[in-house]
């Protein structure tokens, strides 16, 4: 973004304010992360009044801050643009850019996936295209517009996160960005809590196509019966599907992993041998919305199976990283019941290491079913395919009781709130021959075990 004070006023449908003709270049709510140039947005929360910190923000180098009117002691010769509603003025602003805009907008959503769907599909296309995506995870009511209004004049495609926790979310960021294409990767169970069931949950994922252009596409997992019937509903909305099974319009098989990635093929509206220097199942069906969204963008199969090739991920999702002779798949950054089933899946079928163990952390926000989501891994795990399972955290305690069966004492640890006893147990029995997947929620911060200096 590129805007005088005056355009930004203009948009919020300010009067009676003169702004000096400063320039604006980008946004920012944080002042740790704020650059020079930037508008600093001041919100009210309980905790903590950002309009405290408007005069940090100047010395970082702020070109300009909100103020919100009813905030007392307005710092004098600074420019500031008073509004009721920080918040609604930071969506108002991105809905006017985005309406200006030539990029063509991308909106990601769906239970697992979003972010690693969004770092395949922006990695995919960023050798042909100048290509902006979300930040980490920055796919809220504020990360979303604050996305947008980053965007550079001259970038031809935004990839867009688009995350919720309850109904009505989607529909207000897709609204907002009224993307040309959107994806929903999958139905699982996270959010439960909020939706009540996974028809639930997918009647709100399905909002996002609420905000699709008029000439837009879905793309969606099409072995979703739930998104199946979805698409089934609603007339004259033009979709393609993914998945690995049925008559999906891209479906792969063959797929086979080493330690480099994962190769597999595809047959329908691309068809050939592809590879990705990305781990598990989950992630070529990842993949397999870009190859989708990158054809419908007009690349060919031969620069699509190049650009999938260089493709990285963002840390800790089902990521290769080796401490001395150990080898671990970081897959710590966050955990829900399908995202556990598919990682435990991917480990027990790998060929890339024989001994095969497990570090799982509690899955956090899952409501009322929460116990029986976690005794119900122990339907998951194959004794005869894992050789070690450590567990961490209250919750996993259930699935202890159940895998007690399974395994005897000495191949199976639990630790309710230290992770010692896990990295013992590593250090003690796992080779050059273990491979150890390490998953749990973000709260239970599993990557520690990786990072502990007693392996290194
Ligand atoms: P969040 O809601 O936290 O933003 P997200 O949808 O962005 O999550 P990712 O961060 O990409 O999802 O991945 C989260 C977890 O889900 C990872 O453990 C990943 O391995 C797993 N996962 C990714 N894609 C899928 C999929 N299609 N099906 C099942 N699990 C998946
Ligand atoms: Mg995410």
């Amino acid at each position: 973004m590129k805007k005088k004070l005056q355009q930004l006023a203009t948009w919020l449908t300010i009067e009676n304010q003169s702004f000096p003709e400063t320039v604006v270049t980008g946004i920012s709510i944080d002042t740790r992360t704020i650059t020079e140039g930037d508008l600093f947005i001041p919100f009210r929360g309980e905790a903590v009044n950002g309009h405290r910190f408007v005069d940090q923000a100047f010395e970082k180098g702020a070109a300009a801050s909100l103020w919100m009117k009813d905030e007392p002691n307005p710092p004098e010769h600074l420019p500031l643009i008073f509004v009721d509603d920080p918040e609604q003025a930071l969506q108002k602003m991105a809905e006017c850019y985005r309406n200006e805009h030539k990029a063509t907008f991308i909106g990601i959503t769906g239970s697992n996936g979003k972010t690693s769907s969004k770092d395949i599909l922006a990695g995919t296309l960023s050798p042909y295209f100048k290509v902006q995506k979300t930040i980490g995870n920055f796919n809220n009511q504020l990360g979303l517009p604050i996305t947008i209004l980053q965007l550079d004049e001259d970038t031809e495609i935004s990839v867009l996160e688009m995350g919720m926790s309850g109904f009505g979310e989607i529909e207000f960021l897709t609204k907002l960005a009224r993307p040309h294409y959107v994806i929903i990767t999958n139905i699982g169970e996270a959010h439960m809590q909020d939706l009540g069931s996974r028809e639930g949950i997918a009647n709100a994922k399905f909002e996002i196509v609420k905000g699709l252009n008029e000439e837009g596409l879905l793309f969606f997992d099409g072995d979703e019966p739930l998104l199946q019937s979805l698409v089934a509903k609603t007339p004259n909305l033009k979709t393609q599907s993914f998945g690995f099974t049925g008559k999906q319009d891209l479906v792969a098989s063959n797929i086979v992993a080493t330690a480099q990635g994962s190769s597999f093929h595809v047959e329908g509206v691309i068809n050939g041998d592809f590879f990705i220097s990305v781990l598990g199942e989950h992630q070529v069906k990842n993949t397999l919305n870009t190859m989708l969204v990158s054809k419908a963008l007009g690349l060919t199969d031969e620069q699509i199976r190049e650009a999938l090739k260089q493709v990285v991920l963002t840390d800790m999702r089902m990521q290769l990283i080796s401490v001395g002779e150990l080898l671990f798949i970081n897959d710590a950054y966050n955990a829900a019941p399908t995202s556990m089933h598919a990682a435990i899946h991917f480990i027990e079928q790998t060929t890339i290491r024989k001994e095969k163990w497990l570090v799982l952390g509690d899955m956090l926000e899952l409501g009322n079913d929460e116990q029986s989501m976690h005794e119900e891994i122990f339907a998951h795990i194959d004794h005869h395919k894992i050789s070690y399972v450590c567990l961490y955290g209250p919750r996993m305690k259930w699935l202890y009781e159940k895998l007690k069966a399974k395994f005897d004492a000495n191949h199976l640890v639990y630790s309710e709130q230290d992770y010692n006893p896990i990295i013992n147990k590593i250090k003690l029995n796992a080779t050059s021959d273990s491979i150890i997947l390490v998953k749990g929620s973000r709260g239970m911060q599993l990557e520690k075990i990786i990072q502990s200096n007693e392996l290194a």
